[in-house]
């Protein structure tokens, strides 16, 4: 059994007034639920003391970082560190998401690094992978999920490995309203899995989640999670607003 999770991503979106208002409102709807899956919000940084402030002890949820550095710390300005986030009650942290691949530069190897210091200081990553459109015309999918994955994680301990979340998410299907269907999206994290088997056992991969990522949104949720490999999803545009994201979970949870 691999409980679902299901993830806000809220990208450069919301300072701490809108991050007040989201997170008084999506705790008047859940307090006092108990939910079958973990939700975990990821503001932007400065953000994070606000939603921790209000939603630090709400057991059902946790907070995420969106990005972190693969230093302790030191001469890295504009960085911010693990163990800083931890003073947040952050459990969690993205990395390696396609805009931080694509606009910044981020390589598998640095990927790894922060994967690994967040490992380090007991954080969660959320690992994200995926494939442009033009890779997967070129019919280079399999062959980018593999670097991805086998560079992503590399050197990391199955129990770091279990205590780390993959979200793959087709850059195509990334803010453009395109979803990946049910079957490709299915078919993409059947190949995760058994590319996680390869690398780390058979058992590992049975355990790991894989959340789907792109343009998910309460109309979709449903379909997208009932495929057997689909444990949860990371949500863009449709977390910003309390209602669809809540929507979205139990639809999906
Ligand atoms: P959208 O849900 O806006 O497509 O974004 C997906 C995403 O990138 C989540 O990390």
């Amino acid at each position: 059994f691999r409980k679902p999770i299901f993830a806000a991503n809220w990208k450069m979106n919301k300072g701490p007034s809108e991050t007040e208002d989201f997170a008084r409102s999506f705790l008047s709807k859940v307090q006092n639920r108990t939910f079958p899956c973990d939700i975990v919000i990821a503001p932007p940084f400065v953000s994070l003391s606000k939603a921790a402030e209000i939603l630090g002890n709400v057991s059902s949820i946790a907070l995420a970082a969106q990005n972190c550095s693969q230093f302790d710390s030191g001469a890295y300005t504009g960085e911010i560190s693990a163990m800083m986030l931890k003073e947040f009650f952050v459990h969690y942290v993205i990395l390696g998401h396609s805009e931080r691949r694509a606009i910044y530069g981020e390589t598998d190897e640095v990927i790894n690094a922060k994967v690994r210091k967040a490992r380090e200081l007991n954080m969660k990553p959320i690992f994200c992978i995926g494939e442009t459109l033009e890779e997967r015309e070129a019919g280079k999918l399999e062959k980018v999920l593999r670097t991805q994955v086998s560079a992503g994680l590399q050197g990391l301990s199955e129990r770091d490995l279990l205590d780390t979340v993959i979200a793959y998410e087709p850059v195509w299907a990334i803010g453009t309203g395109v979803t990946a269907s049910a079957a490709q999206a299915q078919e993409a994290h059947a190949f995760v899995r058994s590319l996680v088997a390869e690398q780390f056992g058979a058992d590992s991969a049975a355990k790991i989640r894989i959340q789907y990522g792109g343009s998910v949104k309460p109309s979709n949720a449903a379909e997208l999670m009932a495929c057997p490999d689909i444990d949860g999803a990371l949500i863009g545009g449709a977390s910003l607003e309390p209602q669809s994201f809540l929507d979205i979970i139990e639809k999906g949870a």
